[in-house]
């Protein structure tokens, strides 16, 4: 079954194409047993089409296919060379498709089409590419031992992959998982996340025309509970990579310790400090501490959600933060609209949680100081929303909102903000705004995060590594530290 887009905007037009089905062993299925997702448009809560959910007995069969696929057609009997001109194919075509992909991407989550295509599809594109690179460079090392016996090292894949993914970023999210997981040999089964199934069908069409062998890579939809469970437990996966929330993480953790003791990588929540200290360029401090929360109306989970400003120019901050909060409302709309800077959220179940924390925060003393109410009459939209007078007990300074919302608090000094921004049991990403360089580099290393960002926010590249500290994650994704997280190291020690 195939579904048809048209689209008519001003940012992107043409006709697009996607099949619905599940994509196992190269090729377009029904499920076993009859099950469908219902996919919204975030922008106006319309229905835009039906794609089919997998089950357990879906996932035992892209399983199988992986496995067959591993031990013929990939892994050890494909040279590194091989499959990363695969890989290399794989981001020409999607290159090609660039647009497209970012007008599906942005249909599907709310995300600015421009936005999407400039920085989601720009990041995937270069993600794939990198680690094509990498494919015929993943080299063991050669070790001597105390009693003179050789050893070297062999870098030898997993096998078959589970791969989940959350709906905040879905083409970023698949190419991390992918990029390195290929690039070393694996075979792979992706669920993609049941609020954001589209993007992923259309990119199995370029893992045909690539040209990778069937059952390399398999992506089969369906509900966390249900396909993603069946990932989590499935005896024949021996690796599980994740993306989404912490709760979800701890699920999969404890469904793989309990199957056959999978390697789990996790990546999961965040609630991030930004620390503007006296001595920072204010206007880059604004522009970046805004970009750190409203990024993907707030839906990611490095978010600078605690925004902790030096007490002496705080009421400055405010109001340059307040000026720019403005100007991104007056922005909102229609996500292919020219001129539009901040579209919906994901989902009726998120706008719902993000209004719930926003009532949360008005009921637990904090005080509204902008936004905290929905925008226009259809779609998702929530303004672009400050809290001040926040304290740290209130949940909306200590749980992940995953939404346009962020506290502003004031602090006094160097050791009283480090405490306060490591109170949290997340560790994911923390910025720091001084144009004192010892000051920055000293704080930076204080935090508890596994990015620290220093007069930027969000930075993110390929070559560059990428996870949580506390409960925001376990392992890295990107850069060679990836590569790790895909093979074992395996010792050949040799006698005589
Ligand atoms: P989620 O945990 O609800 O879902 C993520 C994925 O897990 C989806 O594909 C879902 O279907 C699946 N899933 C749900 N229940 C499952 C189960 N019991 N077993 C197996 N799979 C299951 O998260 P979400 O709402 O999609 O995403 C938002 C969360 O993701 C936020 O907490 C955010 O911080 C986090 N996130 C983290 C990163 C990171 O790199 N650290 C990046 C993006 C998002």
């Amino acid at each position: 079954t195939t579904y048809t887009h048209n689209f008519d905007t001003d940012a992107f037009k043409g006709t697009v194409t996607i099949n619905t089905g599940l994509f196992i062993n190269g090729e377009w299925v029904d499920p076993v047993e009859e099950s469908t997702i219902d996919v919204f448009n975030p922008a106006t809560g319309q229905l835009i089409t039906t794609v089919a959910a997998g089950g357990p007995k879906d996932i035992d069969a892209a399983v199988n296919a992986a496995q067959k696929a591993f031990k013929t057609g990939w892994g050890l009997n494909t040279p590194g060379t091989v499959r990363g001109r695969l890989l290399n194919k794989l981001a020409d075509l999607l290159e090609q498709n660039l647009e497209t992909f970012a007008a599906l991407e942005s249909l599907d989550t709310g995300k600015v089409y421009n936005k999407a295509k400039a920085m989601d599809l720009g990041l995937s594109l270069s993600v794939l590419r990198y680690y094509a690179g990498w494919a015929d460079k993943v080299q063991g090392k050669t070790i001597e031992t105390t009693e003179n016996k050789l050893a070297y090292t062999r870098h030898e894949p997993y096998g078959v992959c589970g791969q989940i993914i959350p709906w905040n970023s879905p083409m970023i999210m698949l190419s991390f998982k992918l990029g390195p997981a290929l690039a070393t040999g694996n075979t792979i089964v992706l669920k993609p996340s049941e609020l954001t199934p589209l993007t992923a069908l259309k990119f199995a069409e370029l893992v045909v025309e690539a040209g990778f062998p069937p059952g390399v890579v398999n992506i089969v939809n369906g509900y966390g509970p249900v396909a993603g469970q069946a990932i989590s437990e499935h005896p024949k996966i021996t690796k599980i990579a994740f993306t989404g929330s912490t709760l979800t993480g701890r699920k999969i953790m404890k469904a793989s310790a309990e199957s056959n003791l999978k390697v789990v990588t996790l990546e999961l929540g965040g609630k991030s400090p930004t620390i503007v200290f006296d001595d920072a360029d204010l206007d880059q401090a604004v522009k970046w501490a805004a970009f750190g929360i409203y990024f993907n109306m707030g839906q990611a989970c490095t978010a600078g959600s605690r925004i902790f400003v030096q007490e002496s120019i705080y009421d400055k901050f405010l109001e340059m933060f307040t000026a720019r909060t403005q100007e991104l409302t007056e922005r909102i709309g229609d996500p292919f609209a020219s001129g539009t800077e901040h579209g919906p959220q994901v989902s009726q179940v998120q706008f719902d949680r993000v209004m719930a924390y926003i009532e949360s925060g008005k009921s637990e003393g904090a005080k509204l100081h902008i936004g905290g109410e929905r925008h226009g009459e259809t779609g998702y939209f929530i303004k672009p929303t400050v809290f001040t007078e926040c304290t740290r007990d209130m949940k909306i300074v200590r749980e992940e909102i995953f939404g346009p919302v962020c506290a502003i608090m004031k602090f006094k000094t160097e050791e009283e903000v480090i405490e306060v921004a490591n109170d949290t049991t997340y560790g994911l990403g923390c910025n720091v705004f001084s144009e004192n360089i010892n000051r920055a580099i000293r704080v930076a290393h204080a935090l508890e995060a596994g990015s620290a960002w220093v007069n930027c926010s969000q930075a993110g590249d390929a070559a560059v590594p990428f996870g949580g500290y506390k409960q925001s994650g376990i392992g890295r994704e990107l850069g060679e530290y990836a590569i790790h997280t895909c093979v074992h190291t395996t010792p050949v020690l040799i006698g005589g």
